[in-house]
């Protein structure tokens, strides 16, 4: 018989929400030995994921798994053996950063180096000079880039991005108004710290969302 080869099919927002879900059973399994309330788990974690994931039969056979993992050691393997199921972040070099924020005088770049982009919902990084935020999403295959101002006033919040309950600061972008040299501001709460936030993804259509309210 020909063996299958799957592509990549998982973004990475759909690998963190495998990994929530994946969590979820693992903690039932760690708080309860009652046989239903484990089973019930089970359901709610397959329904979740078959309602958000378009899967081929041999993608649902390999996600399938994820529902009969038994304990914490054997979910982690379970999910190093995705990895190679994830698409990556487009691949951007610094010069594709500077293209996409021409007019930063002072651009300062991220590390690129220190970044997998297999586990990138969304680019950000942070100037602590200026108190600027850069952010950098994928849409239809396109890269969009977005600056801002990051308060460092932290409190407990509701992200815009991953909306989450977490450390979020007021985070104000701006963009052209249609009337020459005018502007509109928008403020938001998102997470102070945009790695955790991004393990947070877990829809990445409700993030495409925020960015489309702030830049339009
Ligand atoms: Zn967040």
């Amino acid at each position: 018989m020909e063996k299958q080869t799957i592509q990549p099919f998982l973004t990475v927002a759909n690998y963190h929400l495998l990994e929530q879900q994946m969590n979820k059973i693992i903690q039932t399994l760690a708080t309860t030995k009652d046989k239903n309330v484990i089973l019930a788990v089970r359901g709610i974690v397959e329904s979740e994921i078959m309602a958000k994931l378009a899967l081929s039969t041999a993608e649902a056979q390999l996600i399938e798994q994820l529902f009969k993992v038994t304990d914490r050691a054997q979910g982690e393997a379970y999910l190093e053996q995705l990895k190679p199921y994830v698409i990556p972040f487009k691949t951007v070099t610094a010069s594709t950063l500077k293209s996409l924020f021409k007019k930063e005088k002072k651009l300062k770049l991220p590390k690129l180096e220190e970044i997998d982009f297999q586990q990138i919902c969304y680019l950000a990084w942070d100037d602590p000079g200026t108190h600027r935020k850069y952010v950098v999403l994928e849409q239809d295959e396109q890269l969009k880039a977005i600056k801002g101002t990051f308060s460092n006033n932290i409190i407990k919040g509701i992200c815009a991005i991953c909306n989450r309950h977490s450390d979020v600061g007021f985070y104000t972008t701006s963009i052209k108004g249609q009337v020459v040299g005018t502007y509109t501001s928008h403020s938001n709460y998102i997470c102070a710290d945009s790695q955790t936030c991004n393990k947070h993804v877990t829809d990445i259509e409700k993030t495409k969302q925020f960015f489309n309210s702030i830049t339009q």
